[in-house]
């Protein structure tokens, strides 16, 4: 029998769709069944004719829960999909597992399987086809410059005329990583003066290959896999005192500063904020009901100053750009169908480095290091740990190779 790959609406104010008709045509053409619910894809202007052209059937919203295989969404699934779900089930979108662990314990409780983007392991060459918070990131970058363009009272680029000459906006990012670099891409292609800062002193050459300036304080925090780590409260205070001038000298402050799992570094100030030109811009992309990277800025909400600067607070960039964002989502979707699929059946190998990492929940168990290392549970490979202890004595060490094999085929 077909695996039954299904897509759902998704809640009001999110606009992209897990499928695309692209890659439904590509998943029915490799012989899975493919449901969409009715209107899935209306706010990115992918009608239901489209699925139904690229071989899906559109159905309603219980029959595209109850009969999948697996469930691609792009947020997390309320109450109304989960307690419909069934045991053996998967469940695949950005579910916030390292947010929400009691919506992660739920799935396990069912036993449906669970596959977060956010515990994608990156870094692995296998996996960046898979990476949802790279394509929607960079859409979100892209989304923030246009929108700060759109919002700031004068022209980005410099202007001669003859009736004056306009001088160039003054661009700050600040969180150089996917989203920073393609809103320091876009702003410069549309003439601003653009520069760019991050903890990470590795995003230098990154910002400084698109052509903009890098900014640098004393604090430098790069933690693990790439990230950022967080700051201890000194760092922070030393950091947000640093960068009081350069966000007074800027009109338009861009921040996606994130740290994997935690409230988003505050970077600018209240008193910043306060300080900030008349008319400055500041697009908060860390923005959620978390928190956001700028002082005063309320999720979904734009909040206007006394001394008149507009702190947007953009979390939903990529929605805002739904048939390019959805476009690329399902793409990775797709990726990840591919990788678990083996002679027709879904086969999830819990011990792969990538879905091992992807799974929250495998048959009712905990299975992400980073899931389960926020839950606070024991590795699942304590054996593991003691190898990589015993390889560092030769005389253990083939006994200990043995051992790992015996339990790989197990
Ligand atoms: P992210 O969304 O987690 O954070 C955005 C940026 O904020 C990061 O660059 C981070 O360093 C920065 N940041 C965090 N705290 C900060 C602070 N207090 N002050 C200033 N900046 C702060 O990051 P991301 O875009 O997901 O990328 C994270 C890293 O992963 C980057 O190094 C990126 O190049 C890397 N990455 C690698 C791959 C790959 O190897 N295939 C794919 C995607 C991302």
């Amino acid at each position: 029998m077909a695996i039954t790959i299904s897509a759902l609406k998704e809640a009001p104010g999110e606009n992209r769709v897990a499928l695309s008709p692209d890659v439904v045509r590509k998943l029915v053409k490799s012989e899975y069944q493919v449901l969409i619910e009715k209107d899935a894809g209306q706010q990115a202007f992918y009608q239901d004719s489209a699925y139904t052209d690229a071989g899906a059937q559109v159905v309603d919203r219980k029959t595209a829960i109850e009969k999948a295989s697996l469930i691609a969404t792009i947020d997390q699934p309320g109450d109304d999909v989960v307690d419909h779900l069934q045991a053996g089930q998967t469940l695949l979108g950005l579910l916030a597992p390292l947010t929400d662990l009691e919506f992660v314990k739920k799935l396990a409780a069912k036993k449906v399987n669970a596959m977060a983007f956010e515990l994608l392991p990156r870094t692995v060459s296998r996996a960046q086809t898979m990476d949802v918070l790279s394509s929607q990131a960079s859409v979100a970058g892209y989304k923030a410059a246009l929108l700060a363009a759109d919002k700031f009272t004068r022209y980005f680029p410099m202007m001669i005329t003859a009736a004056g000459t306009a001088k160039p906006t003054k661009v700050l990012v600040l969180g150089t990583g996917v989203a920073g670099l393609q809103a320091i891409g876009t702003a410069k292609r549309l003439g601003a003066m653009v520069s760019g800062y991050d903890i990470r002193p590795a995003s230098r050459g990154e910002v400084e290959s698109l052509g903009a300036t890098f900014l640098t304080t004393s604090v430098s925090a790069t933690g693990e896999g790439g990230y950022a780590r967080a700051l201890t409260p000194e760092e922070t205070a030393q950091q947000q005192k640093e960068l009081a001038g350069f966000i007074a000298e800027n009109d338009v402050i861009i921040t996606t500063a994130q740290v994997p799992g935690r409230r988003p570094p505050l970077l600018v100030t209240q008193d910043s904020v306060d300080n900030a030109k008349p008319g400055t811009v500041f697009i908060d992309l860390a923005a959620s009901e978390l928190g956001g990277n700028v002082a005063g800025s309320k999720a979904d909400d734009t909040v206007t100053t006394p001394n008149g600067a507009q702190i947007i607070a953009a979390g939903d960039m990529a929605s805002q750009l739904p048939a390019s964002a959805s476009d690329m989502f399902a793409k990775n979707v797709q990726a990840v169908i591919n990788d678990v699929t083996k002679d027709g059946e879904l086969v999830f190998d819990v011990d792969d480095e990538v879905v091992g990492e992807l799974l929250a929940t495998y048959q009712g168990e905990i299975i992400s290091s980073r899931v389960r290392s926020a839950m606070k549970l024991p590795d699942r490979h304590p054996a593991k740990a003691e190898d990589a202890a015993d390889e560092a004595q030769p005389d253990a060490a083939d006994d200990s190779s043995e051992k790992s094999k015996t339990k790989g085929a197990d």
